[in-house]
């Protein structure tokens, strides 16, 4: 019998008032049940936004340092477990278990950023245009936050906001992805030992379209933090706008990594073999676009579709794969779909295209990887996130149409130059539109201590990671003391 999970709950682990559970599978073993999780609805919300409240008033009076002690507590904790909490990753998601490691990591360094930030938190004080008055402007929290999260970093995503927003003194409701319930709730139980008190967080797992719904229309939460799709991002904008609350939204992209003929060729391949077929090609910054210069683009394809072929697809858990599969069902089928849009675009299927289905990989979500070539930058699949093991190439004729193309789809996250031309990688770090570049590096890899966001239709303009997402979940309050023991009028009496 498969084990229940709970909802966590003002303290209290307990089920979904409508008492249902559904269950969460492998995707690389569709027969391996990880467990059983409560299918919860708008009066479970309901309870939960009620106890992050009620915890908000004292919790935001604990100093700063002392909340950032708790956060070191909780990174300690994930250095010690993160092996398990990986092996656990792996099996419930399907990416392989250094990248597990590394999305725990993340984790570790947020809480390690977080715990120091305690003792941060910087103001500003300013001269007052006035004799005997002092100014300054100080960071208050701002309530409840409620945190959705995707699946593709089960535990990174969840500490970029959760870590930040009680460090800053709110307190939060967290609806994870319905594929990955297990691994936040591990990350709850850890920061209950480390000694977060109750109420503070809490844990609500069930369906975006309910559960998630229920936490952005809700009148006493006063932001959300979003990370998923831009599609159901700007659904969360409308909804949320009912109530004026604050809204950071992380979304899609469609990266790209340029090469161009000066280009350390080898280093560009293992840049692109991990951009694009890392995490199965389930990132935000995932590489889906090469846009390869002419003079090498014969030789690249031949190097990219070689070791491309023999990377190993299969359960993440074994050492020697390189590629996971899908995450589910429904993701596979959009991949394969965009396979197909693919074809009848008149890109050319140089590598992969199909199910993997074969022996081992029988019962999970597994697609080969998958490389287009002589994609036109207009075309679907140059356009469109996939989410998946497909990268379509793009031949350039210059390092400004290069920049062109790059910049020409609706998203702005990632992007990555790979030239030995010193003046080319700064005219593209100057040119390029997007929230993250990299010279040299893939799309993929961002630290912790760095503010991530994109532009354009990535998001709104906000950044989680690093100092910056302490912007978002703080507010400002300017503060004037005079000190002179009479009236004094600014703009009137001093000019
Ligand atoms: P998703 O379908 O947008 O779901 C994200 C989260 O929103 C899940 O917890 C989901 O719950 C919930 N949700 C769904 N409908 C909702 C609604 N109407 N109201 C409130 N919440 C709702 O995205 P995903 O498939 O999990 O993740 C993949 C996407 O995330 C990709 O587009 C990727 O680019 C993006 N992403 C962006 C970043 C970034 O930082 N820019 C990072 C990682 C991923 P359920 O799971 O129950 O549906």
């Amino acid at each position: 019998m498969p084990q229940k999970f709970q909802n966590f709950i003002n303290g209290q682990w307990v089920d979904a008032k409508s008492g249902k559970t559904s269950a969460n599978r492998n995707p690389a073993n569709w027969d391996d049940i990880v467990g059983l999780f409560p299918k919860s609805g708008k009066e479970d919300i309901d309870e939960a936004v009620k106890a992050a409240r009620a915890t908000y008033e004292k919790w935001r009076l604990m100093p700063a340092p002392a909340r950032g002690d708790i956060l070191r507590k909780i990174g300690d904790l994930l250095v010690k477990n993160k092996e398990d909490i990986a092996h656990e990753m792996t099996r419930e998601m399907g990416k392989v278990l250094d990248e597990t490691r590394g999305d725990v990591q993340e984790g570790i360094d947020t809480a390690y950023y977080a715990a120091t930030e305690g003792r941060r938190l910087f103001g500003h004080t300013v001269p007052s245009e006035l004799p005997n008055k002092f100014a300054m402007a100080i960071r208050v929290p701002i309530g409840v936050a409620g945190i959705i999260t995707p699946w593709n970093f089960p535990m990174a995503i969840p500490t970029w906001g959760i870590f930040p927003a009680i460090l800053s003194g709110n307190t939060v409701v967290f609806k994870p992805a319905s594929d990955t319930p297990k691994t936040a709730t591990t990350l709850v139980q850890i920061m209950m030992e480390a000694g977060i008190p109750e109420g503070v967080v809490n844990l609500v797992h069930g369906a975006g379209g309910e559960v998630g719904n229920a936490i952005v229309t809700h009148p006493d939460v006063d932001m959300i933090l979003f990370t998923g799709s831009s599609e159901i991002g700007k659904q969360i904008s409308r909804d949320a706008s009912a109530t004026l609350k604050r809204v950071s939204l992380e979304l899609g992209g469609k990266n790209a990594q340029i090469v161009m003929d000066d280009a350390d060729l080898e280093l560009a391949l293992d840049g692109v073999l991990w951009g694009a077929f890392g995490t199965t090609g389930q990132r935000c910054t995932a590489t889906s676009r090469l846009i390869l210069h002419e003079n090498v683009y014969e030789k690249f394809m031949e190097m990219l579709v070689e070791r491309t072929k023999r990377l190993k697809l299969g359960d993440g858990l074994h050492p020697t794969i390189d590629v996971g599969p899908c995450i589910n069902e429904a993701q596979r089928r959009i991949v394969q779909s965009y396979v197909e849009i693919g074809k009848n675009e008149g890109a050319q299927l140089v590598c992969g295209g199909a199910i993997a289905n074969q022996g081992d990989l029988a019962k999970g979500w597994f697609y080969e990887p998958t490389i287009f070539g002589n994609v036109k930058p207009t075309m679907r699949i140059a356009q469109e996130e996939i989410f998946g093991p497909v990268l379509s190439v793009i031949r350039t004729t210059s390092f400004e149409e290069a920049i062109g193309i790059l910049n020409g789809t609706i998203y702005g996250l990632s992007s990555s130059l790979y030239t030995r031309d010193v003046n080319r990688a700064f005219a593209a770090i100057r040119d390029i539109q997007a929230g993250i570049t990299y010279i040299n590096v893939p799309t993929i890899g961002a630290e912790a201590h760095l503010p991530f966001g994109g532009v354009k239709q990535t998001g709104n303009g906000h950044r989680e990671g690093g100092w910056a997402v302490y912007d978002f979940f703080t507010e400002w309050k300017s503060v004037y003391i005079d000190y002179s023991g009479r009236l004094q009028r600014a703009q009137i009496d001093n000019y």
